[in-house]
């Protein structure tokens, strides 16, 4: 493990990888950028890292030696919203998709040039960076610290579940969610859950939502697929 270059949060990136040649690549193009870096090779210590809560992206393999990254990302989705960037070994579409769905920013596939990444890292950190935590929609706005959204200008009052579906499906507005998808992503760690949960929260949503303004619909049921919230331009 090695920290190079100045420990600023908002330039520090943390990166879990068990190959050291792959880290050593990265970490050289990261700092001749003026990124910081942290380089663990395993998903546990990552993890450990992770809550610091010291970085503002994190670089992270697929095949760790103790962790599958997938199960890395998932744990860190518990309690961060950094971004995280995947470097799959395998080109296969599967790869890209969990990658994807269990709540990752983006992924690049080995091999891959450090330039690369490092654009990649510039774009999601740019694009990450609205204003201190909070993302803005056209009609929703989260605010991720103190986990709050307001809806039209008003706050709205959520339940720990509740906030948490509509966090997840603010993260990208138009991507379908399947229930299994938001199962795995919200109800991570609830200790009953039924066939009717995600639909259920989906109405006490729509009800805290008409209560605000009535005739929009910003949550969109897909037939045989899943949930999105509008990203406001089919509206
Ligand atoms: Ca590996």
């Amino acid at each position: 493990m090695r920290l190079k270059g100045e420990c600023v949060k908002e330039s520090s990136i943390l990166i879990i990888e068990d190959e050291s040649a792959i880290a050593d690549v990265l970490t050289y193009a990261l700092v001749s950028e003026g990124y910081a870096v942290r380089h663990s090779t395993l998903g546990y210590e990552g993890l450990e890292l992770l809550r610091s809560g010291n970085y503002a992206l994190v670089i992270m393999d697929i095949g760790l030696p103790d962790m599958n990254g997938f199960d890395v990302c998932r744990k860190a989705r518990n309690f961060t919203d950094i971004p995280i960037l995947f470097l799959s070994s395998r080109s296969d579409e599967v790869d890209r998709v969990v990658g994807l769905e269990i709540g990752a920013d983006d992924y690049v596939t080995k091999p891959f040039s450090p330039r690369e990444v490092v654009a990649r890292v510039r774009v999601i950190l740019r694009r990450g960076m609205p204003s201190k935590g909070v993302k803005s929609t056209q009609w929703f706005s989260i605010d991720f610290e103190s986990a709050r959204i307001h809806y039209c200008g008003s706050l709205l009052d959520l339940t720990r579940y509740e906030y948490l579906l509509l966090k997840v499906l603010l993260k990208h507005p138009g991507r379908i969610y399947s229930r299994d998808q938001l199962m795995d992503l919200v109800w991570c760690d609830a200790l009953e859950t039924s066939d009717r949960t995600v639909d259920t929260h989906i109405k006490t949503l729509r009800a805290k939502l008409k209560t605000v303004r009535n005739g929009l619909e910003p949550i969109v049921t897909h037939r045989g697929m899943g949930y999105s919230v509008t990203n406001g331009k089919e509206a």
